[in-house]
Order: structure tokens, then C-alpha cells, then sequence
């Protein structure tokens, strides 16, 4: 029997007690990209801003919903031949290649042939045979998808899945909105991708918890930032069972079968970019600690993490060890 388990609403939390707000919050809460989102501003153009983030989050989900029929990735994803698409969906396209690019195909947005045999984007998902999936595998890699101007083809049998970097950007175009709208204090959870700004209205920085993986109710610890985006990919947020087996929808694109990496959750914090912080959130889950931690220091990007391992360590950047409490269940490590 499988059980699919949907968690992305509780990903990662923030603790709003206790804050003394002077302000009045406006919230909204929106169900889009298969997850719940709940915004908060404050301010006198608090709901011209939620309201504009609204339409511009579900006007991205429509076209880059690969449940919909009718949006652009599933158009392209027909692979009959090139798509005339939006610049924001050639945009998060050609982020995602390059992402992929840069994570050596830890990151592979093109894993969506991999994805759909494994039946993650359905209700009844399953082990695919070895033979199916090697098909699949076969359909995996950028030299697939060609990106003229605003035109996007894929081959036949490949298809592209933005799930992994998806909501970072869309906690990115909210933020762009908040910033054109004037808000200065606020604070977003799209299923788990945090946006943050100004911190809270008494001065104190907002707190985010950091699920634990091994007690969903609790924390691994706890990320204090003022502005910036924090994102966590877990294997506990999307997952099934089967002959007593878990499987988790983090592909590692090499194997085609969920990561097995000794991670069990990675945040990453920026102050400036979503997409990266969903991006890299994905694709260090799969590398593991050691390649995580090579990728941190070679500074390629610059990011930090929260690392939480299947053998009860949480592992920490330096550039937010200051602002983190680990919870007493787990071994604090700070690396730099
Ligand atoms: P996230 O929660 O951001 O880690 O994204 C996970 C989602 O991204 C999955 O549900 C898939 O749709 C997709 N995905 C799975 N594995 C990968 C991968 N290695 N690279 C990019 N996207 C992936
Ligand atoms: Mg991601």
C-alpha cells in the first residue's frame, strides 16, 4: 500500500509569538503550486502588495505548472516542437540550466521523465521496474532542451520539471513586488521557501524554525534573519512507502533513484536570491555533506546552509552561525 505524504505547508516555520508587533498584519493565504502559501506585510500598502503578489504567484504557477495542461511547460513538455514562451518561464529555465551546470547535474530540471515513472506528480506513485527506468534515464540531460530567443524545444521523451526551484523563485518575485510596493516589514512562506524583510516591527530579527526530520512536530533549530530568503528540501516533505520501504522525491539524477546522500534536510539562506536558495537546496541534498561543504567553501555562490544529518549532526555555515540555535537533540558543527 502506498501513502504519499504531502507536509509542504509546514517546511519551515515562523514563530510569530511573543512579537509585540506594533503594526497591524496583513495576511493572505493562497493554495498554489501544490502547496500552501501564507504572506504577511505590514503597512499601509500591505494589501496592494499581497494582492499584486497573488496574481503575479498564480499567473507563474499557470505557466509553469506541469500538472496543467494547459500551461508552457506543458506544452513544451509535448516535445512536438518549439514553444513560444513567457520571458519568466525562459528565465527560470535557463536559471535551472544553469544551475545544473554549475551543480555538475546534482540540480537537473530535465529529471521529469524520472519523476513522472516514479509517479511523484500523482496520487498512487510506485518502484518503477529497472527497465523503465533506464528508459527514463535515458530522456535525462540538458543537451535535450534548446533555448533560441524565446523559443523552447525539447526532444521527444524529455520533458522539463521546475518543481526543484520553482517556489525560491516565486518567493523571489514577491519579494520584487514587496520592494515596489514599498513594504518594509514582512514575512513569506511558500510550502517552506521563506522570504523575509526588515526584520519584525519591534526591531528584532524574524525567527525561523528549521523542521526537524526526525520529529516533524519539532525543530532542529532555529535561523534568526532580518532579510533574506531561506529554503529547505527534506526528504520528509514528499514521500511514499512501499514493501516497507520509504522513497523520497529527490532524485540524484546519476542513479535515478531518490538521494541517498547521509543528508535528511538542507536549508540554504541567502539575503539576495530565492531561485539560488531553491536550487541549491536540491542539489546539495543530493551531493551529500562533503561535496556540500567542497560547494560552500569553493564560493562559486555565495549562500549558507544548514546541514542536518542522518547520523544526528547539524552542520552549519559560518556566515549564519551566529544566528542559529540548534536544538540540544542534535551535534552543532560550524564549518568554514
Ligand atoms: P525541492 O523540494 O526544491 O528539493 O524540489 C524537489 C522537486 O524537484 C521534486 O518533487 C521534483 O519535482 C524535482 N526534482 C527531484 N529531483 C531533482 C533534481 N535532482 N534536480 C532538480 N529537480 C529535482
Ligand atoms: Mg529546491
Amino acid at each position: 500500500m502506498n501513502r504519499v505524504s504531502l507536509l509542504s505547508c509546514a517546511l519551515l516555520t515562523l514563530f510569530l509569538t511573543g512579537c509585540n508587533q506594533s503594526d497591524t498584519a496583513t495576511t493572505k493565504e493562497i493554495y498554489a503550486m501544490d502547496t500552501v502559501m501564507q504572506l504577511t506585510a505590514y503597512g499601509a500598502s500591505a494589501q496592494n502588495a499581497l494582492d499584486e503578489a497573488e496574481s503575479q504567484l498564480l499567473a507563474l504557477e499557470n505557466a509553469i505548472s506541469r500538472t496543467r495542461p494547459t500551461s508552457q511547460v506543458s506544452a513544451i513538455n509535448t516535445g512536438t516542437g518549439a514553444v513560444e514562451a513567457d520571458d519568466v518561464v525562459v528565465e527560470l529555465l535557463r536559471s535551472a540550466l544553469d544551475y545544473s551546470h554549475a551543480t555538475n547535474g546534482a540540480f537537473e530540471c530535465t529529471i521529469a521523465p524520472v519523476v513522472d515513472i516514479w509517479g511523484f506528480t500523482t496520487d498512487d506513485p510506485s518502484v518503477p521496474s529497472a527497465e523503465d527506468l533506464s528508459i527514463a534515464m535515458g530522456f535525462v540531460g540538458s543537451e535535450f532542451v534548446t533555448i533560441t530567443d524565446n523559443s523552447i524545444c525539447v526532444e521527444p521523451g524529455s520533458a522539463i520539471d521546475l518543481g526543484g526551484i520553482a517556489k525560491g523563485y516565486a518567493a523571489q518575485v514577491v519579494a520584487d513586488v514587496f520592494q515596489q510596493q514599498g513594504i518594509s516589514n514582512a514575512m513569506v512562506s511558500l510550502g517552506g521557501n521563506v522570504y523575509v524583510c526588515g526584520g519584525r516591527t519591534d526591531g528584532d530579527p524574524w525567527r525561523i524554525g528549521v523542521q526537524d526530520p526526525n520529529n516533524l512536530s519539532g525543530f532542529a533549530g532555529v535561523l534568526s534573519l532580518s532579510d533574506g530568503f531561506a529554503v529547505t528540501s527534506g526528504a520528509y516533505q514528499r514521500y511514499f512507502e512501499e514493501d516497507g520501504v520509504t522513497y523520497h522525491h529527490i532524485i540524484d539524477p546519476q542513479t535515478g533513484y531518490p538521494a541517498q546522500s547521509g543528508l535528511i534536510s538542507v536549508t540554504i539562506v541567502s539575503t539576495t536570491d530565492g531561485t539560488l536558495c531553491d536550487a541549491l537546496s536540491t542539489a546539495l541534498y543530493v551531493m551529500g555533506e562533503a561535496d556540500a561543504i567542497d560547494f560552500w567553501r569553493s564560493g562559486v555562490y555565495d549562500f549558507d546552509m544548514i546541514l542536518v544529518t542522518d547520523d544526528g549532526r547539524v552542520v552549519v555555515s559560518s556566515g549564519i552561525a551566529d544566528q542559529f540555535e540548534a536544538d540540544g537533540a542534535y551535534t552543532y558543527e560550524v564549518i568554514s
